[in-house]
């Protein structure tokens, strides 16, 4: 008998702007023991690397349940949720601090 054990209780995700973020909207998070940088780098097309987390500006859910920034109100942001941009900025920078 294969008993799976639960996942951790309270385990939740939301996604902004197909980016996926713990509840406390961080991509990296020791507070739920949360690291979304896989499933992220995965989605927009890099490889997985040890890079810094992204972390979601203020954002609040609309009518339809799709999150938007605070700041303009736009659930595809490019200033508040370019996280390609973002994440490649992540890249570059772990990637430097990588290198000898
Ligand atoms: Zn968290
Ligand atoms: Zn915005």
């Amino acid at each position: 008998m294969a008993d799976v054990a639960p996942p951790t209780a309270g385990n939740t995700t939301v996604e902004i702007n197909d980016a996926i973020f713990c509840e406390h909207f961080k991509e990296v998070c020791t507070d739920c023991d949360y690291d979304g940088r896989e499933e992220n780098d995965a989605f927009f097309g890099y490889d997985p690397i040890d890079r810094g987390g992204l972390e979601a500006p203020p954002a609040t859910v609309n009518k339809e349940g799709i999150w938007q920034c605070k700041k303009h109100g736009s659930t595809a942001c490019n200033q508040c949720f370019g996280w390609k941009k973002q994440i490649m900025r992540a890249r570059t920078v772990a990637k430097k601090a990588g290198k000898k």
